[in-house]
């Protein structure tokens, strides 16, 4: 970034495709508002960049898992609804008061810890009292909502908090027809119809994640939590491409070749001489590795869009640089169509497939993980261009 040229790799961000994919995700859920989760530096696009792009799009709400993320967000100024939901004990509660925050709780220990806080700092604190309906992570037990919730009213009628959201979040949306999706909505409502009963009057209930938002209408509620999608990506191969569910990735991961040379066969490359050229061949260097978020585990397999053709990495990827083999067609760095490639040949590990480039879910096939993964560890070295 600042006044340096980043010619080794960078992260093309389209702010414009994440605009028309929060339309295209608000025309889908068009009665409820829509969360923008920007968690984990908005899962590598940038947190605040994609915040504001949101809520230019419609976006009334803004999503993070710590308190940490959430502050950052209003201190440099974001705007409208903020809500984290990740806390930990002697986390910054009075802060997250002072910067008007909807701060989850999930627990007694949590609900004593915003109250103290909220006396402190002589506000009402925004709470969202979250329900582990199935997922089994964080969330409140349904057997002890009832106390939960009592308590929660008791502060409520002391002055020191608002219920002002009821919420969950599910184990197994990205796998339609999962049975355990049509159990955490009956749990949900209950939780629901139990705490509105006992008095509370939430502005909002939500429990709807990408996969919800994409093929579960009655999980919408009052508000959508959208991340990958928003992103531009399918949350997972069951759901169909991004291209089926009208999404545009907003990330373009491109790198230039740092060197081109012929080798003979037989030729080991990289660590492990994993990779042994079969003949005289070409051999491509693209300066972005494990330590750039390129995960390892693609070694061998990962697809990179060069001279207009894939290619898949050469043995093993590295901390900082991986091969790949242009080929043996009339030499050094011809392509099989011929394309010649030279040092500084852009190399496109993925984005929107415009020009015919592999998708961060190809990459999250070659490395056996999924497409969050892909994007969000996309590290600091790599700078954000913003399109
Ligand atoms: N809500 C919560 C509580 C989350 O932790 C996440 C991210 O995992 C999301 C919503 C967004 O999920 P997705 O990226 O599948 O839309």
């Amino acid at each position: 970034g600042g006044t340096h040229p980043h010619p080794r790799a960078r992260a093309e961000i389209d702010l414009a495709a994440l605009r028309a994919n929060v339309r295209s995700l608000r025309a889908r859920a068009p009665h409820s508002a829509l969360m923008a989760v920007v968690k984990s530096d908005g899962y590598g696009h940038g947190a605040l960049p994609c915040a504001l792009a949101a809520r230019e799009a419609g976006a009334s709400w803004t999503g993070t898992a710590t308190p940490q993320e959430a502050l950052a967000l209003r201190a440099a100024g974001l705007p409208g609804r903020i809500m984290c939901w990740l806390w930990t004990p002697g986390d910054p509660w009075r802060a997250g008061v002072e910067a008007d925050l909807d701060m989850s709780v999930s627990g007694m220990w949590a609900l004593a810890e915003v109250t103290a806080a909220a006396r402190e700092a002589g506000r009402v604190a925004r709470i969202q009292l979250k329900a582990d309906t199935g997922l089994g992570r964080n969330g409140c037990q349904p057997a002890d909502w009832p106390e939960l919730v009592a308590a929660a009213l008791v502060a409520e009628a002391a002055g020191t908090v608002k219920v002002t959201g009821l919420w969950s979040h599910f184990a197994c949306a990205d796998e339609p027809g999962h049975p355990s999706i049509a159990v955490q909505l009956e749990v949900f409502r209950e939780l629901v119809e139990y705490a509105e009963k006992a008095g509370v009057e939430p502005e909002v209930r939500h429990i709807a994640n990408s996969p919800a938002t994409l093929t579960l209408p009655e999980s919408h509620f009052d508000l959508v939590r959208t991340g990958i999608a928003m992103y531009g990506v399918s949350p997972a191969p069951a759901l169909g491409t991004h291209q089926e569910l009208g999404l545009r990735p907003v990330m373009t991961l491109a790198a230039s070749v740092a060197l081109v040379k012929q080798v003979p066969a037989g030729h080991g490359v990289s660590y492990g001489h994993h990779y042994v050229t079969p003949v005289e061949t070409g051999l491509g260097l693209i300066p972005i590795g494990y330590g750039d978020g390129i995960p390892r585990h693609a070694s061998g397999r990962g697809p990179v869009l060069v001279g207009g053709e894939w290619h898949r990495v050469a043995g093993r990827i590295a901390m900082d640089q991986f091969v790949v083999d242009l080929g043996p067609v009339g030499g050094v760095g011809d392509g099989a169509r011929g394309h010649k490639i030279e040092e500084g040949a852009e190399a496109v590990l993925f984005g929107p497939g415009d020009r015919g480039e592999p998708s961060a879910e190809d990459w999250a096939q070659s490395a056996d993980t999924i497409v969050y993964e892909i994007v969000t560890r996309i590290g600091a070295r790599v700078p954000r261009v913003y399109l």
